[in-house]
């Protein structure tokens, strides 16, 4: 993992640590609601981006966290997490990296946050738009994985008149052409014609019926 290497290195070499984007961009504080849940359950008065924030600041190197805000009570929460800064307990930080962190990683979210460094596309897709929908169908549950699911045709349609709300039809997965030129700009690595065509695979599904 470059990030652990490179945070060796800096120690090794006595230099403090200057951290950007603790958040991951937001992803790290927009998680599902069972995350939010289960970090909720620890600490019910604390904010989910408050434990990323703890959990940086709590290695010994890191002189500074640089963390975006665009509302007051982001600054607000920023101040209450760092004044003063409760380190993480041994305890703490093994739950995050371990339990917490597979919750975050098996589930079935594509990890964009919607920074549009992707685009535009030659093509005119509107890839975040895109990822957006997807990733908030997940969240509600409108993601069926096959007709026999509970509320499939509830699901179904759902997914499909969102679809079409939030992304024009000219601008969506099936447009793709693979060309890849939208793949080194994506700063969280997706891969972004790999995304886009399992999407329209489920969208020619559920659009015939054949999930
Ligand atoms: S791979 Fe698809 S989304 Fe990416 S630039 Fe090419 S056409 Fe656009
Ligand atoms: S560059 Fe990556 S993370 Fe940013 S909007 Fe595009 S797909 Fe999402």
């Amino acid at each position: 993992r470059s990030g652990e290497y490179l945070y060796g290195q800096l120690v090794k070499r006595d230099i403090p640590v200057v951290i950007m984007e603790p958040l991951l961009g937001g992803r790290l504080s927009k998680v599902p609601d069972h995350v939010v849940a289960h970090l909720k359950q620890r600490k019910p008065e604390n904010s989910v981006a408050s434990w990323a924030f703890r959990y940086i600041a709590s290695k010994p190197a890191v002189l500074t966290v640089l963390s975006g805000m665009t509302y007051m009570e982001h600054l607000q929460d920023n101040i209450r997490s760092y004044s003063p800064l409760e380190p993480l307990s041994q305890e703490e930080q093994e739950w995050l990296e371990g339990e917490t962190a597979s919750l975050i990683k098996g589930y079935p979210t594509i990890d964009c946050n919607d920074c549009k460094y992707c685009m535009p596309c030659p093509y005119g897709l509107d890839i975040p738009a895109i990822f957006t929908h997807y990733n908030r169908c997940v969240n509600k549950g409108q993601v069926p994985e096959s007709q026999q699911a509970r509320n499939y045709q509830q699901a179904r349609r759902a997914f499909l008149v969102g679809y079409d709300r939030s992304v024009p039809r000219l601008r969506q997965a099936n447009h793709c052409i693979q060309c890849r030129a939208c793949v080194p700009h994506c700063p969280q690595q997706i891969d972004i014609p790999a995304q886009l065509q399992r999407i329209d695979e489920f969208v020619e599904k559920l659009k015939q019926n054949k999930l």
